[in-house]
């Protein structure tokens, strides 16, 4: 069990698993840039940025849900949480919206995925199934929490912990995701192999 001083971003798990040097980026060195990607992000999570509730015959809709994981050191928002009526009470049920369409890489189904493990420790229940909201089709791509699945995400998040505790931020190396990384120019992953952003900085600025 991480203590609640140990806890790191939810979010974090997805740029993990894009690419390890984007997360040290961002949650070690602190560094943000915004670009279009992260703008159509942004804009297509308003409504659920601001949070309430609605309520749908046997569903209740909750927007921008606070999530805490004790056990994998995890604290969020889930974007919306739907909580269905069932024979054993409210059961509730995931959606993320991304931007974008359904990609080949397993990040946004780890990010859902421990959205549940979050809601199962929350509420001491099993929850089976939830949803990716795709912003560019418009649709849901329905998500199995199943063993591979869930084995997968408590790796990343121990290996999330890690990458944090360690400080060090791993070499560049191009790749075609590149090409959508807000964090390109300061990275400049075909030029610099550098480690630390923060240390080149500080290395160029030298008198
Ligand atoms: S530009 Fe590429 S290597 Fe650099 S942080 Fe972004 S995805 Fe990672």
């Amino acid at each position: 069990m991480y203590p609640d001083d140990d806890l790191l971003p939810l979010s974090a798990l997805q740029h993990l698993l894009f690419c390890r040097r984007q997360c040290a980026l961002i949650h070690v060195e602190r560094l943000w840039v915004e670009n279009r990607y992260t703008a159509e992000g942004r804009v297509l999570h308003e409504r659920v940025d601001r949070g309430g509730e609605r309520l749908e015959p046997d569903i209740r809709v909750v927007y921008a849900m606070e999530l805490k994981s004790k056990r994998l050191g995890l604290v969020g928002k889930a974007d919306v949480v739907e909580f269905h009526q069932a024979e054993e009470g409210w059961v509730p049920y995931p959606v993320e919206y991304k931007r974008g369409k359904s990609k080949k890489g397993d990040y946004d189904r780890v990010q859902l995925c421990a959205q549940a493990l979050c809601l199962e420790e929350q509420y001491r229940l099993s929850i089976f199934e939830g949803s990716l909201f795709y912003g560019k089709t418009r649709r849901r791509e329905t998500v199995s929490f199943d063993d591979a699945l869930r084995s997968e995400t408590k790796i990343a998040a121990r290996s999330l912990h890690e990458l944090v505790e360690s400080e060090e931020t791993p070499e560049a190396r191009y790749f075609k995701g590149c090409d959508t990384c807000s964090l390109m120019d300061l990275c400049m992953p075909k030029v610099l192999p550098k480690k630390s952003i923060q240390g080149y900085l500080k290395e160029v600025s030298k008198p």
